[in-house]
């Protein structure tokens, strides 16, 4: 069995974070915008889904009263 990782980056176009299982790039689920994974861009590392989801949704909740626009 392959060993999976789980990394939540953040979209370079529009500062969003998101949840991938792919090791090279993953797609903005937000702006559409391809994203290669590279090191400065992953936040974090998970060997499983269930833990990355929940430190996505600690993200999301620090970083609700910042907004881009
Ligand atoms: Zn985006």
């Amino acid at each position: 069995m392959s060993r999976r990782q789980f990394k939540i980056y953040r979209c370079p176009e529009c500062g969003r974070f998101s949840l991938s299982s792919s090791s090279r790039s993953a797609k903005c689920p937000y702006c559409g915008t391809a994203i290669h994974l590279t090191s400065s861009r992953i936040i974090a590392r998970f060997q499983n889904a269930r833990e990355a989801s929940e430190y996505l949704k600690k993200l999301k909740s620090k970083s609700s009263g910042f907004k881009t626009f």
